[in-house]
Formats: C-alpha cells, structure tokens, sequence
C-alpha cells in the first residue's frame, strides 16, 4: 500500500516564487490527508498534481500561514458539490477561528467536523492511527506521528501442511486469524511485521516530546526555519535551526529528515548542508517533490524531485503533466523574518 508525503508548500510565513506557505497531502492507499493549508495551496495543487479531494485536514497550529488558504478550499469543495462531512483536526481554538471563517466565506452543503486534540489524543484510521503531540511554539501547537498497525507475519504454507492443513480454504481462514482445525495463526504465521511511521514536527522549538514520539520514523518532516547563526532568534519566536531539527532526528533514529517551513533567508542548500553535519541522511523537498515511504522491507524513504517524476504517474494522478512549474527564481538571500 503506498504511503508518500506530496509537498504543496515547503515555505515558512512568506511565500516566495519558489516555495508556497505550508501544505503537505499524506496519501496512504486510496485515502489523502491534507496537513497545513497556507494561503495559495489550491493553486499550488492545481499547478502541479491537481486539486485533489481530501478525506480529512489536519492545522498544526492557528498561525496564518498555516491556514489562510482553508477557507477558498473548503468553498471549492461546495461548488464542486462535495457531499461528504469533512473532518478538520487541530489544536484548542480551531472551533472558533473555522466558524469565524466560514461565518464571512459563507457555510457549505457538506458538514464541517472540527475536532480539538489535545496532547496525546488519537485520530483512528483504517490501519493506522495519529497521535497528536503538544510542541513548543508560541500558543497552542501540534505535531502529528501517523502509525501504521502492525501488519501479520508471513504466512509459512509448508508449516501448515506439517501441521495438517490442507491447502485450500483453510489456508486463507488461518491466515485471517482464525484457528483452524487445532491449527492457530501463531503455528504458521511468522512474527508481526512492523507498519510505517511518519512524523511532521509543524512550528517548533526542539522539543523533547516530539523527539520522543518519533522514535524510529521512517520518515520525519521538521520545520528548519532559521540557520545555526541565528538559535537565539529561533528560540524566541518558537523555531528550530536545521541543526537543532538534525539532532532530533539522530536522538530519533529515523530513517530520512526532510526538512521544511523554509524561509527567504537563506539558501536552502546552506540549511540543508548544516543539518547533514548532523544527520546525513536529511532532504529539502522542493515545492511539488514527494517523498514515498515504502514498506520497510523494501528499503528506505525515497524523495522524487517534480522535475525527474514519471510523467504517465502524474497523468494518472490527475496532473498537468508536461507542464513545468517556473523554477528560475533564485531564492533570495535576505529577506523578511520568519514570525509564523
Ligand atoms: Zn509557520
Ligand atoms: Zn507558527
């Protein structure tokens, strides 16, 4: 079953030509997850893979950037007649700030489920679940660990011959769990094959919780908002430097770092460059770049840079395909501070 991460917006509090404010789409079989919805991601998506339906939206924090382009998406979704209740997930405050918005964007035909999680609190899903993680910005914020169930172990059709199973019927009824004939599951079936793990920081500080709970992801999305010259900075306004996101993720023993809510300051090389010193196996997804995730017995996360995707995969998901997104804007190296 596919599990990626597709990056709409890999900017932190300004857009700039070559990165849009933070959206991310987690795709996990047929099923898609839009974390963050700055402003501009409905454009974002309809440049690149198309303005995907969502299933369920989750807010890492109540921080502009971070929202300002739900309202235009969610009246999208009314004129294209979405009827389905659309759930949104995020920090205390979402309520209120949502009904804000759509008291002036207007209401939509389709229902609107705001959930507040606090620390700790899980969203269940059809084979995984997401833990909600209290991190360390300015009010109320949230990272989010989507955990795969365990899938079963691999089924061993010689043992369950030798222990008098006939194959047929009840080969399948054994491996479904039931015990047939005498003949358990724990008999033919090897250990429990661990599921996936992806971990996405939002705003934060280095915070020890998140640190925590995304102990051995495969993948984990850390906000890299400042350059190590500029810790002070990033721990008054609630941010961490790529350096800092690094060692999380060595202390994590993760497989891949990506980092993201990247800001105009700097050349995204230099962010990147710094955190390798740390933990080499670290990425700075472009806008419209996905990272997949495959199974762990099929290796390590992968990132396909929008550039180099396969154009029939694209066509498939409803893209443009051919259709490059401008990419000669050079990032400039000054440039506003990054308060979001
Ligand atoms: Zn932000
Ligand atoms: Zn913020």
């Amino acid at each position: 079953m596919e599990l990626s991460v597709f990056f709409a917006g890999t900017g932190g509090s300004l857009p700039s030509q070559r990165r849009g404010l933070p959206a991310s789409l987690v795709r996990r079989g047929g099923e898609t997850l839009l974390v963050d919805c700055g402003e501009g991601t409905q454009r974002q998506l309809l440049r690149s893979i198309g303005l995907t339906d969502v299933d369920s939206i989750l807010i890492t924090h109540l921080h502009a950037d971070h929202w300002l382009g739900l309202p235009g998406m969610l009246k999208t979704f009314d004129l294209r007649d979405r009827g389905r209740p659309l759930p949104i997930h995020g920090p205390r405050g979402l309520r209120e700030l949502v009904q804000g918005l759509m008291r002036y964007a207007g209401a939509t035909s389709y229902d609107l489920h705001v959930i507040e999680l606090e620390d700790g609190e899980l969203i269940e899903g059809d084979g995984y679940e997401i833990e909600a993680v209290a991190v360390s910005h300015r009010g109320p914020a949230l990272g989010y660990v989507l955990r795969e169930h365990d899938r079963p172990g691999v089924f061993d059709p010689e043992r369950a011959r030798q222990a008098g199973l006939e194959e047929g019927p009840d080969f399948g009824r054994v491996q479904r769990g039931e015990t047939v004939a005498g003949v358990t599951p724990a008999m033919v079936m090897g250990p429990p094959r661990r599921g996936r793990k992806l971990t996405i920081s939002g705003d934060t500080r280095p915070c020890a919780a998140l640190g925590e709970a995304a102990w051995h992801s495969d993948l984990l999305i850390h906000e890299a908002t400042f350059a190590i010259e500029e810790a002070e900075r990033a721990d008054q306004t609630g941010h961490s430097t790529a350096t800092q996101a690094a060692g999380i993720a060595r202390d994590a023993e993760v497989l891949m770092l990506a980092l993201n809510h990247i800001s105009v300051r700097y050349p995204a090389a230099l962010l990147r460059d710094q955190a390798r010193e740390i933990f080499a196996s670290t990425v700075l997804p472009r806008d419209f770049d996905t990272i997949e995730l495959p199974l762990p017995e099929r290796g390590a996360p992968r990132l396909t840079r929008w550039s180099e995707r396969d154009s029939a995969a694209v066509a498939h998901a409803g893209g443009s395909a051919g259709v490059e997104p401008a990419r000669t804007q050079r990032t400039p190296a000054g440039g506003a501070d990054s308060l979001h």
